[in-house]
């Protein structure tokens, strides 16, 4: 059948087409194909015919357009119906799985269980793998700075479980989240690639997140069943004991979708971990977000705080701080712990730089020792699981030798997992091939019988040699060879000018363009025992690998605890880099409620700052005393980066980091809650000023007297007395109520006043600028960045609207109406100046009823005109209302 020429970026179509028995629609492979695909309906199946995995019907053409490839079809069917097919090639399947799940889709892979060439008949095929975003293992699919995971979100009443799996720890966690707030900020925090909902919360749970895979699915009838099946009875017990039917029903979800990913590999999860959210400094969705933990606004990775701090040398490294950014410690004893491991390290550069130096040789030991345990691990990879053990046993050494303090201590404890490494060492060649079937990974003394096969390979060589040397001087053709190819195997070469010396014995095989191609029976015996005995060594060594590879399965979970504790010593290490690098300086944190930074910085304007020039600052804020700072300051004066780095000093304080700072006491965080800035969610269905009373909500809802709450302007998306009656109420609030410590800039000036009403907790300060003069006008503004005591009654909004480029026209008109509204201002003495500004267009253009007193001539006014005057206005004016 011909086929268009594929579209597969690029893969040349060399391979053998799929054998002519196979095809048409009721062929037994076809009728394989759908025996698969009614298991699993919901994939696309990849179904393997020889050096291709073919898709077929619906999932052909959607493929084709996910992947851009040649869409072609396949004899036609029964109906007289061609049918859509598309392919890629096996050698390059991952890069294309890969792409199927950045896109979303589920895909099942269908494999040939047996080699075509040792089968009568059709080759069986099963499906192996059915691969989600969630439950990726190809390094290609994946991501090595963070976590993969698989959510499975039980929802029903206020209060949802949540599962989460990380198949390429093995690692399954559960909790019990209590408000729809705690859920998102859960769920922004874990960040999976893939949700399972049980529920009606699809829609908010993919509004949140964008770009993960989101099915609704249906609860299991008996979930303890399936824990028990997977699990075991010991688990199923724990299960049963621990978790109310929302978890136990999530949890039994993730693991079914697990062991449906890998139907016969064994799970390397044994067991299920129970947490409690509150045990870490909660931060919801805004704060994650509003402080670019781990991306920017924009949604990338570079400019966010993780890729200032992380100096890790391993994936492990990276995706362990990650973890720690975004679920920060809540308890005093284990922060102190992890800063005295960063102190440790930063004392001792020479100690750190030894430390750092092994780290760079230590590849993903985590993932490659899941990628054994599940049988999907390469000759390769178990190379570099030998290499990462070795690593992490020099590891190990340097650990003891230096001055071991904190959390370090794991690193010298743990097992070294010395037998696995002996193992590998024993077994394995240097140079590995990627993939198992071309031999080469065995070493020799392993196994007898493969080096009797290998000794029998090289003597039958040795044999051809001779043989070659003896046909030549038979045959007295100097140039004479006996060459090798893959289809046409060993052969003499005799070129065109020797054929009239060629013996009889010999038998022509081949013509080619200069000379002619023969063997013997001699030459033909011999290839038959060099090939059986090549493809005998390989079937061996194949089996051998396996062999191995299951051996190191077994011991995965050891190789992980010894990947964690690596993953511990170089976050430490980065950390005391960043520290020693950056001037960061060991915070103290401790249970009390106060939280002062003397000369703060924020990490990263700092880090785009010319040097020297970022200004620090000190804060103070005490839930017992002045727990509230009101900031007010010019636009653009730096109040946002101030209270940022307060609450990024807390957040890395308590991650285990030491903080951008002179000094830093960090009394217990238990949240952290922003409102920053103007964001709308319009394709949410919810307006600027909608989304920020949401976020203004779920502080007043969550936040503690331990909180601390940034609030970086609130009331600005409505009218100004809305805006600021709401500011004021929320204020107190935040004061009064719940007593938690909170920073607060705004341009509402008339906020100064909570200052003078509550003397002691709540407290005025301002970012300082410098007012310059341009051509008399005033308006040139130069920025202190200094935070000091007091409130401040100016905006220089029009100069900041300068420096942006406003028309001049436009600014003069500006500088106007603002002496006008001022001057109003000061005839109402005690009036906010805010208020003025709904008088604004009366002040600039006069009123109706005061033109008409303009032109009223007093002496001529009788009384009862005078009142009838009167009369008339009050109707003007309550017409207005
Ligand atoms: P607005 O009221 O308009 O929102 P703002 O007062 O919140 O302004 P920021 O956004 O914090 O101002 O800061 C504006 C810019 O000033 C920052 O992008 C940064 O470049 C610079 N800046 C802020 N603080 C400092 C500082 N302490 N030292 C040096 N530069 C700073």
């Amino acid at each position: 059948m011909a086929r268009a020429p594929r579209g597969t970026a690029g893969q040349a179509d060399t391979s053998p087409r799929p054998a002519k028995k196979e095809k048409g629609e009721r062929s037994p492979a076809m009728l394989q194909f759908f025996r698969a695909k009614e298991q699993y309906p919901d994939a696309l199946l990849f179904f393997r015919m020889g050096d291709f995995y073919e898709l077929f019907h619906d999932d052909a053409i959607v493929a084709a357009k996910a992947l851009d490839l040649a869409l072609t079809s396949r004899q036609k069917s029964a109906d007289g119906e061609d049918i859509p097919m598309a392919g890629v090639p096996h050698h390059a399947a991952t890069g294309y799985l890969a792409r199927l799940l950045e896109k979303g889709f589920k895909v099942a892979i269908c494999e040939q269980m047996a080699d075509p060439k040792t089968v009568k008949g059709i080759v069986p095929r099963e499906v192996v793998r059915v691969v989600t975003p969630g439950l990726a293992l190809d390094p290609d699919a994946l991501d090595a700075q963070r976590d993969n995971l698989l959510v499975v979100l039980v929802t029903g009443g206020a209060e949802s479980a949540l599962a989460s799996l990380e198949l390429t720890r093995a690692d399954l966690r559960v909790c019990t989240v209590r408000t729809p707030a705690e859920l998102l900020g859960e769920l922004v925090r874990l960040d999976p690639r893939e949700v399972l909902v049980v529920g009606d919360a699809q829609e908010i749970v993919q509004r949140t997140l964008p770009r993960a895979r989101v099915v609704t699915i249906s609860p299991l009838v008996d979930p303890l069943a399936r824990i028990r099946e997977l699990l075991g009875d010991p688990e199923a017990e724990r299960a049963e004991r621990l978790l109310d039917e929302r978890a136990r029903q999530a949890v039994a979800l993730a693991l079914a979708a697990a062991k449906e990913s890998q139907p016969r590999a064994s799970l390397g999860v044994r067991t299920l971990s129970t947490y409690d959210p509150a045990a870490f400094l909660a931060l919801d969705d805004a704060a994650i977000r509003n402080l670019e933990l781990v991306t920017t606004l924009a949604g990338d990775r570079p400019g966010s705080l993780l890729a200032l701090v992380d100096e890790t040398r391993t994936s492990m490294g990276a995706r362990l701080l990650r973890r720690r950014l975004l679920a920060p410690l809540a308890e005093v004893a284990s922060i102190r712990r992890r800063h005295d491991a960063v102190e440790a390290l930063a004392l001792d550069p020479p100690a750190r730089r030894e430390l750092r130096r092994v780290l760079g040789d230590v590849p993903d030991l985590e993932r490659l020792a899941t990628r054994a345990e599940l049988g999907v691990a390469s000759p390769r990879d178990l190379g570099a699981i030998r290499a990462g053990l070795d690593a992490a046993e020099l590891l190990r050494a340097h650990v003891f030798a230096s001055s071991v303090a904190g959390d370090l201590v794991s690193m010298a404890a743990i097992d070294g997992c010395a037998d696995v490494r002996d193992e590998l060492s024993r077994c394995l060649v240097l140079e590995l091939p990627l993939v198992a079937t071309l031999g080469g990974i065995v070493r020799p003394g392993v196994d007898a019988s493969l080096d009797e096969l290998r000794t029998l390979e090289a003597s039958s060589k040795d044999v051809l040699l001779a043989l070659e040397a003896s046909e030549r001087d038979a045959s007295g053709i100097g140039s004479l060879k006996i060459r090798y190819t893959r289809v046409f195997g060993y052969y003499i070469e005799i070129t065109r000018t020797n054929l009239g010396l060629v013996p009889k014995h010999f038998r022509r095989k081949q013509t080619v363009a200069n000379g002619e191609r023969f063997t013997t029976d001699a030459l033909e015996d011999l290839q038959e025992k060099i090939l059986h005995a090549e493809e005998r060594a390989r079937t061996i060594e194949q089996g051998l690998f396996e062999e191995l590879r299951t051996r190191v399965g077994k011991q995965a979970g050891r190789i992980r605890a010894l990947a964690n504790a690596v993953a511990d010593v170089d976050v430490h290490a980065a950390l005391a880099e960043l520290a020693q690098a950056r001037g960061y300086v060991r915070p103290l944190v401790d249970d009390s409620l106060i939280l002062e930074i003397e000369d703060g910085r924020h990490p990263i304007v700092e880090s785009l700052s010319p040097a020297g020039t970022f200004v620090p600052n000190d804060v103070r804020v005490d839930a017992e005393g002045e727990r509230m700072l009101v900031i007010t300051g010019p636009n653009m004066a730096g109040k946002s980066t101030l209270m940022r780095q307060t609450a990024l000093a807390a957040i890395l304080a308590q991650a285990g980091s030491f903080v951008p700072a002179k000094s830093a006491r960090i009394g217990l965080v238990d949240r952290i809650y922003t409102r920053v800035g103007a964001s709308d969610n319009l394709g949410g269905g919810q307006s600027t000023f909608m989304v920020e009373m949401r976020e203004t909500a779920a502080i007043c809802a969550g936040a503690t007297r331990r909180s601390l709450v940034i609030l970086d302007e609130i009331g600005r998306g409505t009218s100004t007395y809305d805006g600021l009656s709401i500011a004021w109420a929320v204020a107190e609030h935040l004061e009064g109520v719940i007593g938690c410590r909170a920073l607060f800039a705004t341009h509402y000036h008339e906020l100064c006043e909570l200052e003078r009403q509550r003397p002691g907790r709540v407290a005025n300060f301002n970012v300082t600028a410098r007012e310059r003069s341009v051509d008399g006008q005033g308006d040139d503004v130069v920025f202190l960045h200094r935070l000091v005591r007091g409130g401040s009654n100016r905006s220089y909004g029009i100069a900041v609207a300068r420096l942006a480029g406003l028309p001049e026209p436009v600014l003069a008109r500006a500088r106007r109406v603002l002496g006008d509204l001022e001057r109003g201002a000061g005839r109402g003495g005690a009036e906010p100046v805010q208020t003025e500004l709904f008088a604004g267009p009366r002040a600039v253009e006069p009123s109706p009823i005061e033109e008409e007193l303009r032109g009223v001539e007093v002496d001529r006014l009788t009384p009862i005109d005078a009142l009838n005057l009167v009369a008339r206005w009050r109707e003007m004016v309550r017409a207005r209302r």
